[in-house]
């Protein structure tokens, strides 16, 4: 099997990634940057987002799986002081896949001009630094709102416990082929309105933010955030493409959930 590792770069990090490079080449695993079907993340949730993104060309024949050496790893399922088993395990049995549904995000400039199209693994949001952002939000072909306010947030299931969780979003268990949208300081008075909740779309119930008012946007894709004006429309639904985890062990979406924010019965 190929393998690859992006690390957080840190001097942790690096030390690993060297340790693991070592050890699976030993065992006869070979080491490709460019066609990788196992990468191993090796530092913290960033990291992770980073991998995926590096990867994305390849999402169908590639598996991803955490090392976490920062705190919180949410998509990080290894200590290092797994890493022995960790290695062993890859080297002597086929690992079971798990999939994931991912957020897919089309931007239409006004212009005729080409359209971008993303894949997130947690979630877009959509800013503005100018004031409100106001756009028309249509569902399924149908105007649901017209929303004004802070921005949006539109989050995969496994990114509902990252951004979305700290905009009062519900956390949603990746089996399900959903999107939510969440809401950033809507203006509600007698004037505007919008519907405050949550709104959970499943697979093929595209949705449409049509900005009203032409501002400049920040739209960001995970980590990373990007200046766009003269945008007609947002499209998001739920992505074809899925991202493949690689298991070795059985690591319950729940337990993750209760480790990270409520209790851990290691810490
Ligand atoms: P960062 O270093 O600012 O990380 C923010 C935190 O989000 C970290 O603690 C990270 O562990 C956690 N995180 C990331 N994905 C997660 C997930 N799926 N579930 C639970 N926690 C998760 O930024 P970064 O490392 O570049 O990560 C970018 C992510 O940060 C974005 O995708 C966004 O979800 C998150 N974020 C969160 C907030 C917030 O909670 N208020 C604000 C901005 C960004």
């Amino acid at each position: 099997m190929k393998f690859a590792i992006v690390s957080k770069g840190d001097e942790r990090s690096n030390n690993l990634k060297a340790t693991i490079k070592q050890y699976l080449t030993e065992f006869d695993l070979e080491y490709d940057k460019e066609e990788p079907e196992l990468v191993i993340s090796v530092g913290g949730d960033g990291t992770f987002l980073e991998a995926f993104h590096r990867y994305i060309g390849r999402l169908s024949e590639t598996a991803f799986l955490g090392v976490h050496t920062g705190h919180l790893g949410f998509y990080a399922d290894w200590l290092p002081e797994e890493i022995e088993k960790l290695i062993i395990e890859i080297a002597k049995t086929p690992s079971q896949i798990v999939e994931y549904p991912l957020l897919e995000v089309t931007i239409r400039p006004k212009s005729g001009g080409e359209e971008d199209r993303f894949l997130a693994l947690n979630e877009t949001t959509i800013k503005t630094a100018e004031g409100s952002v106001v756009f028309d939000v249509d569902i399924k072909g149908e105007h649901f709102e017209t929303f004004r306010g802070d921005g949006l947030c539109i989050s995969t299931p496994s990114g509902s416990t990252a951004y979305n969780k700290a905009l009062g979003g519900g956390i949603i268990h990746p089996s399900l082929n959903a999107i939510q949208l969440t809401e950033m300081a809507s203006i509600n008075n007698r004037v505007f309105r919008t519907i405050g909740s949550p709104l959970i779309l499943p697979k093929h119930h595209t949705c449409f933010l049509k900005p009203i008012v032409n501002r400049s946007f920040l739209i960001g894709i995970d980590h990373f955030t990007t200046t766009y004006t003269n945008v007609k429309s947002i499209q998001c639904r739920v992505a074809d493409e899925t991202i493949r985890f690689a298991r070795y062990k059985p690591f319950p979406f729940w337990k993750r959930v209760r480790d990270s924010f409520v209790a851990d019965d290691d810490i």
